[in-house]
């Protein structure tokens, strides 16, 4: 285990050299540079449990959920099928359409409350004093919409969270 996190942190730690780009762009997304190595969010998970991503309102209405796999008619869902809106290229969904989940990964709402996804490489490999100034504009985002897509986009808390997930100690609602 130690061997096997040792290589992977290894690996990020070159590509983190490249300094990739790591920027909140206003809209509900963060644009991270390690995604084109990695893409880990957009993959196939297997023997991870189905990752819900809950659609806003707006986009429920704009038919975001043709052209995703759906847990049920407000929440699409990743799973081992990896995100049917993957291309070959990347994702074949305008940003305005895509889930926040993936948009704000690995920024995480949960029970209201933004937590950071600890073993995405990008949180791995930038300082979390930089993942905190990106937490707060997402805050400025997030408290910008309805109590309805709020409650939409909050996940439950996992039980094992203590193993993934550090707070930013930011509340939303
Ligand atoms: S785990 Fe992190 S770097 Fe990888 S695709 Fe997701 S957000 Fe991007
Ligand atoms: S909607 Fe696009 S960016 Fe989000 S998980 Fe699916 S393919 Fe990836």
């Amino acid at each position: 285990m130690q061997a096997s996190y040792t290589a992977y942190y290894n690996a990020w730690r070159t590509i983190a050299w490249s300094n990739p780009h790591l920027s909140y762009t206003g809209d509900g997304h963060i644009d991270n540079g390690f995604c084109q190595d990695c893409k880990r969010c957009c993959a196939p998970q297997i023997g991870d449990p189905p990752y819900p991503m809950p659609l806003l309102a707006s986009q429920c209405a704009a038919g975001a959920a043709d052209a995703l796999y759906m847990m049920d008619k407000e929440t699409a869902v990743l799973d081992e099928r990896g995100c049917k809106a993957l291309g070959e290229n990347g994702c074949t969904l305008e940003r305005a359409l895509r889930p926040k989940s993936c948009g704000l990964f690995p920024i995480v709402l949960m029970e209201g409350w933004l937590f950071l996804y600890t073993l995405c490489p990008a949180s791995l490999l930038v300082p979390f004093m930089t993942w905190f100034g990106l937490a707060q504009s997402v805050a400025q985002w997030l408290a910008a919409l309805s109590a309805d897509d709020l409650a939409r986009l909050s996940l439950a808390i996992p039980d094992d969270a203590i193993n993934r997930f550090t707070p930013f100690h930011l509340r939303i609602f």
